[in-house]
């Protein structure tokens, strides 16, 4: 049997479950909401961020990334697979872009994306977002105290995004996320009856029928939609589903015996994402556990002083060990913490590609970090800055030794390698289907009616802050397009 709907929503994640709620508001139609992974509700290691290292294998689609041209693919790159998606999964930290991102998205043909445009969507979506601090730990407080010794100002970062140090502000109410799945859609139960949550579905193909979006094909069944298809599978599954639907670079398609319905040579293509790398010091004692989460301070620098704003973000970090586990190549003997600074506009670009037509099949996320020099410039020169975190009396009172990199690793070469072999990723994707790119700045995939995307691939570049407030501003206008182009 078919099912039919008004709109169909392919991916719950941050933007999607935006998406769906504000349509179901203002819009009599119905609207099917597919998720591919469970119902977060109810579920303690999903909804509470003190929790987040609870989360199983099965919270996680599994993928792996290149971070370096040529690469193995070895850097887990977690995406979440479950109601809610990475705003579930993620270290809430809630940073409001500073308006000179939207200046840029604007310069770069995102006509009606400028920061007066996009003030009101931030508004909207503080309408539904609790964002609190965590209770500051103890060593978080020895950060923040090492950053004014070294000359910078404490900053509240929630009311500025400036050169600075502080704490991170969270999207929390306590230990409870406020994810959009929790902020817009819970309970699931009082849902409006037009608006239908279908978890544990996932959609494997776009249906085009004369050059228009008409449904999918889906795990349970085909589902058809009268009036719009909205892609908000994230940054590396829009990409994938376009492409195994047909919409993509011909001769890669071509590949894998897919039929074109398109040929969208940019569709995978200028993946962005924040590369950081960290530095680790054991500590004179032990530390104790973090009471919300583990990454509660942060400072920002701004080492071209004609920056339009800070180019590094840090995250201290009361644990060393990764989203999955520990970091063989960070191990140390004894209680540490780490800061990792990132580059905030990094310029790489990488790509999503197919790795089969089978839609089960991961695809292949090649990140290409550094392959613009000016990320390797600023980040090398962010190490280096701290580096003299250690030069402060609190830093001293705190840690004992940098363990890594260590004090062997001095000149350009040696940072870089170093660098190089311990690269991390922010888990911030985006650009894989940017405005200018593969869609309208009304968000419409050119040439394919009624096909809207409305999650972090839209990006036409990469912000200033961790992306999250962004996508959900973003989705907040993406709404209002879908029912304005109708
Ligand atoms: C470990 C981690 C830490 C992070 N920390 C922070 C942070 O502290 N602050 C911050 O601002 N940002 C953070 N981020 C980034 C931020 O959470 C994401 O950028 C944002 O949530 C992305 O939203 P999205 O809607 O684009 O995609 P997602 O939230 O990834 O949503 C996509 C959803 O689509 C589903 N899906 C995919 N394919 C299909 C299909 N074919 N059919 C049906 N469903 C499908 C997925 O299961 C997923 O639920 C972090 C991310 C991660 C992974």
């Amino acid at each position: 049997m078919i099912e039919t709907c008004d709109f169909l929503v392919i991916g719950g994640g941050s933007a999607g479950c935006i998406i769906a709620k504000r349509l179901a508001v203002k819009s009599a139609g119905r609207i099917i909401l597919l998720e591919a992974g469970k119902k977060d509700e109810g579920d303690a290691a999903a909804v509470d961020l003190f929790r987040l290292d609870d989360q199983t294998d099965d919270y996680d689609w599994g993928f792996k990334a290149a971070t370096l041209k040529g690469a193995k693919p070895e850097l887990n790159y977690a995406r979440a697979r479950i109601l809610g998606g990475c705003a579930n999964h993620n270290d809430c930290a809630f940073l409001r872009p500073p308006d000179s991102d939207f200046v840029e998205w604007e310069q770069l043909g995102a006509k009606g994306w400028g920061a007066a445009d996009m003030a009101s969507y931030f508004h909207r979506v503080m309408e539904n977002t609790t964002v609190e601090e965590a209770p500051h730990h103890p060593a978080s407080q020895i950060f923040v105290k090492a950053g004014t010794e070294l000359g910078f100002k404490k900053i509240d970062f929630q009311k500025q995004i400036t050169e600075g140090v502080g704490y991170f502000p969270l999207n929390a109410k306590g230990r409870l996320r406020q994810s959009s799945s929790i902020t817009y859609l819970h309970p699931l139960s009082k849902l409006p009856k037009h608006l239908e949550v279908w978890i544990e579905t996932q959609a494997t193909k776009i249906l085009i029928g004369n050059g228009k979006a008409i449904g999918a094909e889906t795990t349970r069944g085909t589902i058809h939609a009268s009036r719009a298809v909205i892609l908000t599978c994230g940054s590396i599954q829009t990409p994938q589903l376009m492409m195994l639907s047909g919409l993509g670079q011909a001769q890669h398609l071509h590949e894998f015996g897919i039929p074109i319905v398109a040929d969208v040579p940019e569709v995978g293509e200028h993946l962005r994402d924040h590369v950081g790398a960290p530095i680790v010091w054991e500590t004179h004692g032990p530390v104790p556990p973090w009471e919300i989460c583990p990454f509660e301070a942060t400072m920002m620098l701004k080492l071209d002083h004609d920056a339009p704003a800070p180019d590094v973000l840090f995250h201290f970090g009361l644990r060393v060990r990764e989203k999955y586990g520990e970091d063989p190549r960070l191990s140390v003997n004894g209680p540490a913490v780490k800061a990792s600074p990132n580059v905030t506009r990094a310029r790489s670009e990488g790509r999503v590609r197919l790795a089969s037509a089978d839609y089960r099949a991961a695809p292949i996320i090649e990140l290409n970090y550094f392959s613009d020099p000016y990320d390797m410039r600023i980040l090398m020169k962010a190490m280096r800055f701290t580096r003299r975190l250690m030069e402060t009396p609190s830093f001293q009172a705190l840690c004992k030794t940098e363990v890594h990199p260590g004090p062997d690793v001095q000149s350009d070469d040696e940072w870089e390698g170093y660098i190089k072999s311990v690269c991390e990723t922010v888990y911030h994707p985006c650009g894989t289907a940017s405005i200018g790119r593969v869609v309208s700045p009304d968000l419409r995939v050119k040439g394919i009616d009624n096909l809207i995307i409305g999650d972090a691939s839209i990006f036409p570049s990469l912000i200033t802050t961790n992306i999250n407030c962004a996508v959900m501003m973003a989705a907040e206008k993406a709404a209002d397009l879908v029912l304005d182009g109708i």
